[in-house]
């Protein structure tokens, strides 16, 4: 049994990322909620649909996979990949999602496109930036940035969306702006480079700095844990 409820906590996280924008000057519609189920069982996915939630987060394909064979019913769902994504995964990828908030290397992003099924339509990407104090080791690098995003808006398979950040965690307000302000001035010059494709996406703060990110621009908020409580370990 999940120890949080979940229709509260889900209620809890909207009112948390509409304070963040109202307190940011900005429109409590500018941003939207990611609920990320990586390790959580289909039920507790199905809770937080049928409590309107309808947008997902997950981490490991085989893992969605299997939980989107026991969600079909839910026709208005949408599945967002999160996680890192080697060569031998892009077709399951490109096949069962309509997000990717980490595509970091030409090779996947071109493999992405060649497998998307033309009947789903683009797939929706974001390129996942190492910027500065960046907690793992994905992401491109900022200077390698405009030649990735000069490749993926080749590509009518892919849909150029935006730039996605995973920061090192800090307690520290103004430490936690700082990534999240060179995302957003990346984001700004990729536009001036790239006028015609759609990039409206910054995908950056998670449970322990939603604030942070909202105040620097944040379009999608990845929260799990406030979502659907601690994480198993994965077997
Ligand atoms: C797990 C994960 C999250 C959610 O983290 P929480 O701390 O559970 O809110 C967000 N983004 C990514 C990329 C993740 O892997």
């Amino acid at each position: 049994m999940p120890d949080v409820n979940i229709v509260e906590s889900l209620e809890d996280a909207r009112n948390r990322l509409r304070t963040a924008l109202t307190n940011a000057g900005r429109d409590p519609a500018s941003a939207h909620l990611l609920a990320v189920s990586k390790t959580q069982p289909a039920a507790s996915v199905r809770q937080a649909f049928e409590a309107g939630q309808r947008e997902f987060g997950e981490n490991y394909v085989q893992e969605a996979l299997d939980k989107q064979a026991a969600l079909t019913d839910l026709d208005a769902i949408v599945w967002h990949f999160i996680g890192p994504l080697q060569s031998n995964k892009t077709r399951a990828v490109a096949e069962h999602f309509q997000w990717v908030h980490t595509l970091d290397r030409e090779r996947i992003a071109r493999r992405l496109a060649a497998q998307r099924p033309p009947a789903l339509g683009p797939l929706d990407v974001c390129l996942q930036v190492n910027v500065s104090g960046e907690a793992s080791k994905s992401g491109v690098a900022p200077a390698d940035l405009p030649a990735l995003a000069d490749v993926v808006a080749t590509l009518p398979q892919l849909r150029l969306r935006g730039l996605m950040t995973l920061p090192a965690p800090s307690d520290e307000l103004a430490t936690q702006r700082r990534p999240f302000a060179e995302l957003r001035e990346l984001l700004a010059s990729l536009r001036q480079r790239h006028p015609q494709a759609p990039l409206d996406t910054l995908s950056m703060g998670m449970s322990g700095d939603l604030e942070a990110a909202v105040l620097e621009g944040a379009t999608w908020v990845r929260l799990g844990t406030a979502i659907f409580g601690q994480r198993a370990p994965r077997a």
